[in-house]
């Protein structure tokens, strides 16, 4: 398996992660996968959702990327993908369900756009710089002794655009 291959393989298992944290409303477990502004994207509409009284739910997911285009900016390297998804996916809403199927495995395709920057080195195993506590930074995007934040992105690659 090339390079390229296990880094599909590895951001379609972040995107199974998100989709199912989406569902349960646990998205900050994985917000550090996101760019903030998708995070918050994201977050508006869970809300949405919750102030119409509905609730999407996603439930076994699978997930399979294919690299469309990859470009550069002056310090960012982009990774343009198509995700192709099989998953239920439905609306609830008084516990009936209004939207998708919770029946039928549905089928689609979306763009997924991750980056990172230039010289992230995509390890994410890691020594803190505040305390040097060896950690992975994938579990929580900061350190579990001290708590010092880092930016995933300096990393590996996180999703900058993505429609659920
Ligand atoms: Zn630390």
């Amino acid at each position: 398996m090339n390079n390229q291959d296990m880094l599909l393989m590895r951001e379609a298992h972040i995107i199974k992660k998100i989709l199912y944290a989406y569902s349960n409303n646990e998205l900050h477990t994985v917000r550090h996968f996101m760019t903030d502004d998708l995070y918050k994207k994201l977050i508006r509409d869970i809300e949405n959702d919750r102030k119409l009284g509905q609730k999407v739910c996603i439930e076994e997911v699978h997930v399979e990327l294919q690299v469309n285009r990859e470009f550069d900016d002056s310090d960012k390297h982009y990774i343009e993908t198509i995700c192709n998804c099989k998953n239920l996916k439905y609306v609830l809403k008084d516990n009936k369900v209004i939207g998708g199927s919770n029946e039928k495995r549905s089928l689609y395709s979306t763009k997924v756009l991750l980056v990172k920057d230039k010289d992230a080195p995509e390890r994410t195993f890691i020594t803190c710089e505040g305390c040097g506590t060896s950690f992975d930074l994938k579990t929580t995007g900061y350190c579990p002794t001290c708590g010092k934040k880092y930016k995933y992105e300096k990393y590996d690659y996180v999703i900058k655009e993505m429609e659920i």
